[in-house]
């Protein structure tokens, strides 16, 4: 007889560990001396300082064997390195772009994409924006455009697809400023800013046919694009039963071009690419890399970082890899809900987002709720989280006063390859904690803020 009846199947990582980095660990004490330190900013604490680290999943991931042999085989030749030529092969054969750039990371494609083809005064409409590539379209003098639909800003929404964009919005816009002030629309897959949500199949081949109606070039944001295929063959009818890198290759397939940040999916730690169908852009990007980055053959790269982004293509499209990515992701949401903890919903694909503003209702929006929960998550358990809120948002260039977003927001982002299922299981059980003691909790006062993009280096001081 069996004790216990077997209820559910487990899935686990589909890797093992052979080199180990030991985490320090600290006590309570220790770490409110830490985050007073540090000004109750996440992003001031020494790394030293956390023990699981949810800031970010970018540059953050683990790399396999195979992409460290990789590294041996650097050709750190000033030209033509062969490094070089075997990535271009690769994004040939899984992206399917004939021409490509390499950058150093990915805001360097952007804002070299930005200057090749924006003309002060266009409009650039994007699914839902993103913080450096809005930049880079503003200071190339364009306006960024959010044309994504009306259900990527309900968090509680289930749309399974709220990164489409509103064709209607983009019609509308197209038929306002007029397609020759519009060089190319842009989506990213999963959004970000929306919590990790990917678009369909379906309704980026629909902004194609306006795109081919108009003349204007479709740009991809393809940082996250594995995510996004994934979530494809999960829920959009006809693709269960193809493979994760035809998928991929089929979404690219609807694009001109596109720009990656491969600290992301490609699981390196530095890189960047930018690839296309359009000769002239190559041609302008080839030659704007010698000016910025360094020779078109490396572009601020590493023979054998090249070489690991290489392999890091060949690995990120297997199925049992991202599923495992995304099932990390979603086994930390599906347990937080286990304790009724507000979060974003669907569980995105890279984060899980956790509402601060119903997390701790007694707090008003300039006592920083996302700031706070990050900090009093970070002094229960060394766990480290990034606010995505109030301190993000800024202040209004007319009236100096704070921009006060809808949302306030602490995201866990899941590094792929790092951590395993018991280092969730205590993240889950710290934020069950705060979440138990959360009327306790009190806010934050700012004390230092710096001018730009404060949410870096501003400083605050307990209530
Ligand atoms: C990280 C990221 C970028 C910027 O890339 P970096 O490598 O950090 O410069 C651009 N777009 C998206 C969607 C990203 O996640």
């Amino acid at each position: 007889m069996l004790k216990k009846k077997i209820t559910r199947r487990s899935w686990a990582e589909p890797y093992k560990i052979k080199v180990v980095e030991p985490l320090k660990m600290s006590t309570r004490k220790e770490r409110e001396k830490y985050a007073k330190k540090a000004g109750y900013n996440t992003f001031l604490l020494k790394s030293d300082e956390v023990y699981i680290d949810l800031l970010t999943d970018s540059g953050t991931n683990a790399m396999s064997d195979r992409q460290w042999a990789g590294m041996m085989l650097g050709d750190e030749a000033y030209a033509g390195s062969k490094n070089f030529y075997y990535l271009w092969d690769n994004i040939k054969k899984y992206y399917g772009f004939p021409y490509f750039v390499p950058t150093h990371q990915g805001r360097a494609a952007e804002h070299m994409i930005s200057k090749i083809l924006i003309k002060p005064g266009d409009y650039i409409p994007g699914n839902m924006y993103f913080t450096t590539t809005k930049l880079h379209q503003e200071m190339a003098g364009g306006k960024f455009v959010d044309v994504i639909i009306d259900e990527a800003h309900d968090p509680y929404n289930e749309h399974p697809f709220k990164g489409n964009i509103d064709l209607q919005k983009l019609e509308d816009l197209i038929k306002k400023v007029g397609a020759k002030k519009i060089p190319y629309v842009f989506m990213a897959g999963p959004v970000n800013m929306a919590g990790g949500q990917p678009f369909s199949m379906k309704n980026v081949r629909a902004v194609r046919k306006i795109c081919d109606k108009h003349g204007i070039q479709l740009w991809f944001d393809a940082t996250r694009a594995t995510e996004n295929a994934y979530f494809i063959k999960e829920r959009e009818k006809g693709f269960k039963s193809k493979t994760i890198a035809a998928i991929f290759k089929e979404m690219c397939s609807n694009f001109d071009g596109m720009w990656v940040s491969a600290k992301k999916d490609l699981m390196v730690n530095i890189g960047g690419i930018i690839a296309t169908k359009n000769k002239r852009v190559y041609n302008e990007a080839r030659n704007m890399v010698v000016v910025y980055e360094g020779l078109h053959t490396y572009g601020g790269l590493a023979g054998r970082d090249m070489e690991a982004m290489a392999r890091g293509i060949e690995e990120m499209l297997h199925y049992d890899s991202i599923k495992a990515r995304i099932g990390q992701v979603r086994y930390c949401g599906e347990e937080l809900a286990k304790y009724g903890i507000p979060f974003v919903k669907p569980i995105g694909g890279h984060a899980v987002f956790l509402d601060a503003k119903k997390f701790l209702p007694h707090l008003k929006q300039d006592e920083f709720p996302a700031q706070t929960l990050a900090a009093e998550i970070y002094i229960d358990s060394g766990v480290r989280s990034m606010e995505r809120g109030i301190v993000s948002a800024g202040r209004n260039k007319e009236t100096g006063e704070h921009n006060y977003p809808k949302l306030e927001l602490v995201r866990l982002t899941f590094p792929r390859r790092v951590y395993t299922q018991a280092h969730i299981d205590v993240t889950v059980e710290s934020i069950a904690s705060v979440y138990q003691n959360r009327k306790k909790i009190k806010g934050l006062k700012m004390t230092y803020e710096p001018k730009y993009l404060r949410f870096f280096q501003a400083r605050f001081k307990k209530l």
